[in-house]
This record gives C-alpha cells, sequence and structure tokens, in this order.
C-alpha cells in the first residue's frame, strides 16, 4: 500500500510491472487492513502502522526514516527500509560544494557590486586554507566530503563509528565532534534525525566553530536550534548559513530566517529519490522477505537511522 509518496499512480505503475500479482492500492482508504503486509511513503501519521495487523515492511521514499519510526505504534517486528539512491548523494552534494563555493569565493558580495556597476577585485582565499567538517560519513556525507576534497577543500569528516575516506581527515565521538567544530570555517550537516542529533547544532556546537564560520544544512531541520544560529549571527559570531531544510517547512511566512542577509534558504531541493530507485529496491526487499532472505537498506530500530 502507498501513502504520501508524490504521484502515488506512478509509483504504483512501477509496482505492478516489478511485481505482477501483488496487489498495490494507492491509498490508505482502499486496502482492507489485513491485507496490507507493506507500506511505501515518506512519512507515517501516528497510529496508522498500528491499523495494519499483518504489516512487515515499510519502505520510506527517503534516506530518512525519521517521519516513519516515530509513529508509537509500529511494531518491533516491522521492518524498515530507507532508499538509498546514488542519484541523490550526489544531488546532496552539489547542494553542499555550490553553497560552500558561494560563501567562500563571496558571491553575493560581486552580485552586489554588479547591481551598482562597480568593477571591484578582491583576492579569493587560498583554495586550501578553508576547511570544511562534514557531519555524518554515510552515503551523502561521504559523496559530500570528497566532492569537496576534489574542490580544494580541506575536509573533516566526523561519524558515530570510525570511518576512512581518501583526502578525508575522519574523527568519531565527541572529542572527535569537538575536534571537527574547531575547525570548520564551514561546516555541513548530513546526519539523519535521531533521539541523539536533535538539536545538535546549538548555541554550544556552533559556538565551537572558528569565528566567521559557514553553516549548511542539508540534512533536517531539526538538528539546527534556530533561533541559536539567529543569536550567533547577530552576534557577528558566525558569517552565515545555507540552509535547504528547516524545523517547519514549509518554513513560516514571518520566520526571521528568510530576512537575514546571511541567510539562504532553499525548500528542500537538496535531492529526492526517484520513484524507479524507491520501487525497485522496494521490490527487491519485497522478494526478499517472500523468500525469507535478508533485507537490505534496512534501519536499526534502536539507534534511529
Ligand atoms: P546514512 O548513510 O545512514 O549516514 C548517517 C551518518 O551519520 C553515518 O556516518 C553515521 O555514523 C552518522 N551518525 C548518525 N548518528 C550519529 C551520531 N549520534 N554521532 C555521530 N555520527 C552519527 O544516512 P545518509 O543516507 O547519508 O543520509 C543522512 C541524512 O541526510 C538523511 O537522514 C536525511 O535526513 C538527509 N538527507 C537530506 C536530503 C535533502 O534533500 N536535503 C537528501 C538526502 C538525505 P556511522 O557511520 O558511524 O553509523
Amino acid at each position: 500500500m502507498l501513502t504520501q509518496p508524490q504521484a502515488p499512480a506512478l509509483f504504483a505503475g512501477l509496482l505492478r510491472e516489478s511485481l505482477p500479482g501483488v496487489p498495490v492500492w494507492e491509498s490508505a482508504d482502499l486496502a482492507a487492513p489485513d491485507a496490507v503486509a507493506a507500506i511505501i511513503a515518506w512519512r507515517l501519521k501516528p497510529g496508522t502502522a498500528g491499523r495494519y495487523p499483518n504489516l512487515r515492511l515499510i519502505c520510506a521514499t527517503a534516506a530518512g526514516v525519521e517521519k516513519i519510526i516515530d509513529d508509537p505504534g509500529l511494531g518491533k517486528d516491522v521492518a524498515v527500509m530507507r532508499t538509498v539512491d546514488p542519484l541523490v548523494n550526489i544531488g546532496v552534494a552539489q547542494y553542499v560544494l555550490l553553497m560552500a563555493l558561494r560563501h567562500v569565493r563571496g558571491l553575493p558580495r560581486f552580485e552586489a557590486q554588479q547591481k551598482e556597476h562597480a568593477w571591484i577585485r578582491h583576492r579569493p582565499p587560498d583554495p586550501y586554507g578553508v576547511t570544511a567538517g562534514v557531519l555524518g560519513m554515510g552515503e551523502a556525507g561521504r559523496t559530500v566530503a570528497s566532492l569537496l576534497h576534489a574542490a580544494g577543500f580541506k575536509v573533516m569528516g566526523w561519524s558515530r563509528t570510525p570511518k576512512q575516506l581518501p583526502g578525508v581527515d575522519t574523527v568519531a565521538g565527541a572529542d572527535g565532534l569537538a575536534a571537527c567544530l574547531s575547525r570548520s570555517k564551514v561546516l555541513i550537516c548530513t546526519l539523519p534525525l535521531t533521539a541523539e542529533t536533535r538539536g545538535i547544532l546549538d548555541r554550544r556546537t556552533l559556538g565551537m566553530l572558528p569565528a566567521g564560520a559557514y553553516v549548511i544544512n542539508v540534512a533536517r531541520g531539526g538538528h539546527l536550534v534556530e533561533s541559536d544560529l539567529l543569536g550567533l549571527l547577530a552576534e557577528g559570531r558566525l558569517a552565515g548559513a545555507a540552509l535547504d531544510v528547516q524545523e517547519v517547512e514549509p518554513l513560516p511566512a514571518d520566520s526571521s530566517l528568510w530576512d537575514h542577509p546571511g541567510v539562504t534558504i532553499t525548500p528542500h531541493i537538496g535531492a529526492q529519490a526517484s520513484v524507479a530507485c524507491v520501487v525497485t529496491q522496494f521490490a527487491e526487499n519485497w522478494r526478499r522477505l517472500c523468500a525469507g532472505q535478508p533485507l537490505v537498506n534496512t534501519i536499526d530500530r534502536l539507534r534511529g537511522y
């Protein structure tokens, strides 16, 4: 059964081709609760999962699953998978590179000068002189880190467990976070939103960044305490931020983030998994489930990602 992904008919058409003979319902109203064994969704309204006694698999149409697993009625025996689309990781990395270079190369200043017809040169920074810190060294974070390294940044990557990535100085754990923050002139968040990472970008951690640092959040709005960011911007401690994701989406029209000259807001456009990728990965797991084989791209319910 499909619930709330964009264009359910597109998903349903491809699903019927991929899994002939398996009934597919395009909305919750059409399905008999005990007939539903799997759900494909971007978000589950709390209380949804508990309505389906034979539910065995939920497939998130996105990389993040926080809007799926916060349903208290979700049984422990229900497997949750996410979609891992390599093109999403590239899209996220492109977004980060765009925003990082825009800031580091001072593009807003030249755009302002152009309005004044002012042809004034400013020295670009040493291309290897800027350290970018990437929080999260998973599918997205590793792609971001590699692209930033190729673009001439010094890159530090932080994760829960130690990682190795060519050209990237990797650190882990609480000490690793402090080391990463203290050096990052550009800080990028690619963490999953979990109980441990919610609000991780707050006054304390953002205050550990070098003066004049720039923050790029391409993960989830819940990672950032927006009022703390605005406070540090007002104090001149931080130079600015690019926020692809916000705590409340769509960002309310009266949010102060809209009007801050140092803040760039985008409406969660980092990247989105393709319908084909979601369906292919779901169908693979459906076949595995039916054959009693281990599933792929599942998340650890306790860890939250
Ligand atoms: P992933 O492959 O699961 O990677 C998550 C990374 O975060 C891992 O390296 C993990 O460490 C690290 N991590 C998790 N909890 C941590 C903690 N408490 N302390 C330190 N490190 C921690 O996830 P992904 O596919 O890269 O996606 C990450 C997030 O990006 C998604 O959840 C989603 O919210 C966001 N996203 C946004 C967009 C967009 O359009 N804006 C698009 C795609 C994804 P370990 O490696 O040690 O486990």
